[in-house]
Parts: C-alpha cells; structure tokens; sequence
C-alpha cells in the first residue's frame, strides 16, 4: 500500500483549480494524468521579467517591466471592433501606448485607474516614434509588486493550451507535495551538495536564471538522481530476490569442454575465457545464474555458449540454447550438432516447424531426459516441450526479446541458470537500465587475425560501379550481401525496395541471387538462407532479417542501400556478417542523398562506421546521436523511459545509483532500516510498487 503521505500527489489532475473537463486532457498530453506527473515536468525555460527599463530605455521588442503614469484612456468608436483600445501611459522619458483588442471595458477601467501608477509587463514594440506594449501580460498596483513573478518557467505546452494553465496546475501540485524523509545516503548529500527532495523539485519549478534550467543545475541533478535510483533499486531488488530462490549447483567434470577445447582450431582469447570463468562460477553457485554476455558481432560469442551447455551436461542437467529466429537456430544447431555427436551427446533441434512423428519424437526424448541438448526458437518454450531436468537455458541476441519474454523465459526454466547472450554492444550506462537486472560479462576483444572490414560511403549516382564491384567479386568466388531497408516498392516512401534490387541484379548476374525479407514464410526464407550459405546463390539480397547472427564465411562483400536511413547501431551489425572468413571483406554504404545532401545525423552515422569497428565505441556514439530511448530501435528496447533523468549526459549518476542501490539491498535487504523506510518511500514516488511488493510484508 502505497504510505498516506503520497496520496495528495496521486490524485487526478482535474481535482486541481483551473483544471477542467476540456483542459485536463491537455495537461495529460504534455505531462501525464496524474498530479505527480505534473511534479516530473519541468520547465523548459523561462521567461525573465527582471528588465526594468524607463520608457525611453525600453529595447524594442524585449519583454520589460515598466512602471508607468496611466494617462488617458482612448476608447475604440462603437460598433468598430477592430480599432483597439489604446490607453495612454507615460513616465518623465516619454510616452507609452497600451493596446488592447477586444476588451472588457470594466477590466480596463478598473486595472488601469486614469491618474494613477501601475506596473506593466509585456514586450515592448517600437512603431514609428511611438512605443508600444500589446495586452500586457501583468498590469498591477505598485504595492502588489511583490507578486509579480519576475521570473516564470515555461513548460511544453500542445495546441490549445495555454501556459499560465499548465503553470498553475504545477504550482498546486508543486504545493501539495508533501516533506519526506529522506532517502540518500548523508555522505552522497555532503558529497553531491543536494538539497533535500522537495526543496530540489520548488526550486527545479522555480528557476531564477537560464542556467537553473540546466541538467547540470544541483536540484536537477539531485531529481534526476532519485528517478534513476527508484530504477536501479527496483531491478537490484528484483535481481536480489531471484538470487535467494534456490537454484542448483551445476560443477562439471571438465571431460566433454576439454574434449571440445581440444578440437577448436583457435584458443579462447582472454575475454573469452574471462566471460566462462564468470559463468561457470555462477553455474557452480547454489543460487540462480542470470547473468548477461555483450560482446560485440564476431567476438566469439557461441563458443562460449557451447562449453557453458556442456558443462551443464556434465553436472548430469539438460542445457536449452534458444536462438530469436529459426534460420539463427538452424544455424547454431548445424554448428552444435556435429560436435555432440562426437562427444556421443543426444542434441535436437525444436522449432515451431516440427510436425508429425518426428516432433513426438524429439519431444518424448527432452521429456524423457535422454536428449541432453536441445536447440530451438521460442518454440522451446511452448506447454507441449517438457524438460526432464534442465539446468540451463541459453537465450542468444537477446535484444530482440523484449523484458517481458524474459521475465516468462526465467519463470519456465523454473530453477535453470540463466544466460543470455547479447551482439549487441551496449553502452555501460544503458545496459545498467536496461539490465540492471542481471549480471554483466562483456566480451571486448575480438579474436586475432580479424581483418578490417574496408568500409566506404557511396553515393547511389554510383550504382552501377558498386554492381561491377559486386560481378567481381562473385567471379572470384565470393558472396555478397545486399541490404535494403524495404521489401517491396513504397508509395509514401521513396526508397528502393529489396524485391526492386532484386530483380536490377537478377537482371545482370541471373540466377546467382537470391532474395529474402521478413514477410516470406519461414520455410522458404530459410530455404534462400541455406542455399546462400552452401554456396548455391552468390548474391543474397535482404532486409534487416539477416542483421541478427547469420554466419557465411564465404561473405566477403556487404553492400546496404539506403544507408543513411538505418541507425548507427543497426549498421554496425549488418556489417559485422562480412568479415568472418579469413578473407578480406568490405562494406559499402550506398547513400540515397537528398537534393540537400545528406543531413548532419546521417553524416555523422556513416563517419563513425567509417571510424571504429568496436562495437562499444559504435554503441556510445549511437546514444549520443540518438538519444537513449532510440538507440536500438525503440519498439523491442525496452530502455525504461526517464521523465527527468537524460542517461545519455547523466551516465554518471546511473553508475552511482546503481552501486548504491546494490549496496543497500545487500546491507538492508528488506529496506527495514530508516533509510530502507524512505526508500520505499521513493520506490512508490516512481510507481515501483511492484518493487515494494517483493519486499516481506511489514
Ligand atoms: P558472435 O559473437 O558474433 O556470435 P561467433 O561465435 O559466431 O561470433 O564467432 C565468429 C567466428 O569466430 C566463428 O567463425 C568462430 O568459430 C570464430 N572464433 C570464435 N572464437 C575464436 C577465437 N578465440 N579465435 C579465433 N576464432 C574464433
Ligand atoms: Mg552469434
């Protein structure tokens, strides 16, 4: 339950004054239905009413507050409403013209008192000699001055709102927020120089200058800090508890990975090595494994996979590698495969595919525990696949998972150990969002004797070189991909389409090409899969369905069309299927630019492919052009949304949140202490209470 003391902040935001039936649902849009919400949008400027200029100083067109004797009145004749109302203002250096359209007359005569003193403040306007403040947009007493706000924040605003109405909805919710105990650490607070939670959010909402608007400013670092800390305690607590449910220890004897070590023509680099190391101690733990391995395309990542499902095998367990698509668990299973069957391993291979006898079959063997490895899709972990004893469950290229297939993956598995194997390379800062959750292994170096991919931009005027570049390539008995980001012509969008480039290049090299896009069935894309990886077509032309671990040696060439449409991120993984085999390979990003030339964003995307191969360095860069939320294709991310906190300049505060909330679940694991008490209290602040909800009642 969430404490009584938050209650006033998680009202609806129409039990405040001035909002109504007709603005309340803009005042959602912008920030959201709740008050709370309201407390998490800041201003995004501000508007400064500290200039105070005499008349005659007045700039022309700057907002200025002016102190003014109110003359005359000058009334628009009757029946001629387009004549303004003009109200004539002076002090000792000159003259003032207030305008009004459309005026209530009573107001005028009441705000603007003939022969008296008033404050105005609006934006002055120079026509001609004479000077001019349209509509005002504070008119008071000069006693009243106290009230004039001189410094107002801005919030986003939407069509139809107006500002003065989002303004003083956040100040009434700004004024409900209640004191709270506090939450951080006292030596953070010394350190960081915070003010405390609700002094940081008044003065977040009342900014006195442009640089309190900044990231950077002390109580918006301080707010941003209690959002991300909210995040990484939910995920440690949610990591805590899965730790303390039993899981079972898996030790190996060593014989099958020695085996399999043996006949590897290369040795493990060190990351390799490094990353098992981190595994096998956890499988050896009586606690669950959950734990995450990044490493970059080519890194070597499936041999590891391997000698982590053996290992399993030889603790006597079942081991489960499930691959996101079936052309990706064809693959590991043709490569897995072989290797079983020497060590006299019973390995199978499960897909939605399966029918008939066969599928029984393989099923009855999983169930019955005389299969000991299986490979397979999601299909795995359907309700008629029953494991006998299964210890382990290797998920690979897991960012095409989303969370929540992890969280049913972690349920299924019961007491398996977990690990999941990402190709993509994310930066340490948003892996801590998005996986603070698990353990990370990362794997940075690439195994020796990669060869660069050579890696060039090319303009599409240039297309029929790149196709004599592609005739020349096959005739030495290489293969080449060819990527397009559609796979039929585009009404809405100018773009040439995979089945177009198809049918440009069947036209010159016939047969030798192929084509396969995400709409084909699943038999006949891996049909053109395996026909490209035996050799059969030299050519394969693609959408983005070949992006995730598709291995052919033979591959030598990648072209990708459209280049500057794909993101950062998105490139570096098409361009890491070339460059697997012991030849040289190239990359060749043929850009579509516009009559402008290509945007900046683009530029630099393909500048920085050009650059780097590291994945890592690929991966920060793709944040900072991108923003968090984008950077890997937002749908299937799952990067949690932050209403204050901008992980791509405030990393820093992750890396700190992070530890800190390590460190408390593992001194205060039920949050009983007294700062455990106020962190629950953060925890339902941020709409964690799902988080609180695994903490033991009371
Ligand atoms: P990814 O991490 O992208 O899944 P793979 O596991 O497919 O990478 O490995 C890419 C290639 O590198 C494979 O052909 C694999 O056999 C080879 N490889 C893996 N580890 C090493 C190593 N330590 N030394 C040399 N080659 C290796
Ligand atoms: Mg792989």
């Amino acid at each position: 339950m969430r404490p009584a003391l938050l209650n006033p902040l998680f009202q609806d935001i129409t039990v405040l004054k001035g909002i109504g039936p007709k603005t309340a649902p803009l005042v959602s849009k912008v920030a959201g239905p709740r008050i709370v919400d309201l407390l998490w949008t800041l201003p995004q400027n501000i508007v400064d009413r500290t200039y105070r200029p005499r008349i005659a100083d007045a700039e022309d067109g700057r907002l200025a507050t002016i102190s003014v004797h109110v003359d005359s009145h000058h009334e628009p004749p009757r029946g001629k409403s387009l004549v303004p109302w003009k109200v004539l203002c002076s002090d000792d250096t000159g003259y003032l013209t207030l305008i009004f359209f459309r005026p209530r007359a009573d107001f005028l005569h009441r705000s603007l008192p003939t022969g008296q003193t008033r404050l105005v403040s609006g934006t002055v306007e120079y026509y001609g000699s004479e000077r001019q403040m349209a509509h005002p947009d504070y008119i008071i007493s000069p006693d009243e001055f106290s009230t004039l706000p001189l410094i107002e924040p801005v919030y986003p605003l939407t069509a139809g709102l107006a500002g003065k109405t989002i303004r003083r909805a956040v100040e009434q919710a700004v004024d409900r927020t209640p004191d709270v105990p506090e939450w951080l650490a006292e030596d953070v607070l010394q350190k960081e120089r915070w003010p405390d939670w609700k002094a940081a959010l008044i003065a977040a909402h009342q900014p006195s200058s442009k640089l309190d608007l900044s990231a950077d400013s002390t109580a918006r670092r301080r707010l941003a800090y209690d959002e991300i800390l909210a995040h990484q305690l939910a995920l440690a607590l949610i990591r805590a508890r899965r730790a303390s449910r039993p899981g079972r220890i898996l030790k190996g004897d060593g014989q099958l990975t020695a085996a399999v070590r043996e006949a590897l023509p290369f040795r493990l680099t060190a990351g390799q090595e490094e990353a098992l190391h981190d595994i096998t101690t956890d499988m050896a733990a009586p606690s669950r494994m959950v734990r995450l391995v990044q490493g970059d395309v080519g890194s070597g990542k499936t041999v590891v996979a391997l000698l982590a499902l053996l290992t399993a095998v030889e603790a006597g367990a079942q081991a489960a590698l499930m691959a996101p698509t079936e052309i990706l668990a064809r693959q590991h299973f043709d490569e897995i495969a072989p290797l079983c069957d020497r060590l006299n391993i019973a390995c199978v291979l499960i897909t939605g595919r399966d029918k008939g006898q066969e599928r029984q079959a393989k099923r009855d063997g999983v169930r019955k525990g005389y299969v000991q490895v299986v490979v397979g899709t999601h299909a795995l972990f359907s309700d008629d696949v029953a494991f006998a004893d299964l210890g382990l469950v290797v998920v690979d290229e897991q960012h095409r998972f989303g969370v929540a297939q992890r969280l049913e993956l972690q349920d299924k598995g019961q007491q398996a150990d977990v690990l999941v194997m990402t190709a993509t390379p994310i930066p340490r800062t948003l892996a801590l969002t998005t996986y603070g959750d698990m353990d990370i292994s990362q794997i940075r170096e690439k195994p020796p004797g990669r060869k660069p991919v050579a890696t060039k931009a090319i303009p599409a005027q240039r297309l029929d070189a790149v196709i004599e570049a592609v005739g020349r390539t096959i005739a030495k008995g290489e293969q080449v991909y060819w990527v397009c980001p559609l796979v039929s012509p585009s009404e809405t969008m100018d773009m040439v389409s995979a089945e177009d480039r198809a049918a440009t290049l069947k036209a010159r090299f016939g047969d030798a090409v192929g084509l396969v896009h995400g709409q084909m069935k699943g038999p006949q894309k891996d049909a053109v899969v395996s026909s490209f990886y035996r050799g059969d077509i030299q050519v394969l032309v693609a959408t983005t369905v070949i992006e995730v671990g598709v291995n052919t040696p033979n591959a030598t060439v990648i072209v990708i069309e459209h280049a500057e449409r794909f993101g950062l991120a998105q490139l570096h993984q098409l361009r890491g299927r070339v460059g697997r085999g012991d030849k040289p390979a190239s990359c060749i990003l043929l850009y579509h630019a516009g009559e402008s030339g290509l945007g900046p964003t683009a530029k630099a995307r393909l500048n920085a492919l050009r650059e780097t191969e590291d994945g890592f360095v690929i991966a920060e860069e793709d944040l900072a052009l991108r923003g968090p939320g984008d950077s890997l294709g937002t749908a299937q991310s799952g990067f949690p949304q932050f209403r204050m906190a901008d992980i791509g300049s405030q990393g820093s505060l992750l890396q700190m949140a992070s530890d800190d909330a390590r460190r408390t679940v593992m001194t205060d694991p039920e949050l009983k202490t007294e700062r455990g008490e106020a962190l629950r209290i953060l925890l339902y602040l941020f709409s964690r209470d799902d988080a609180v909800k695994l903490l033991r009642a009371g």
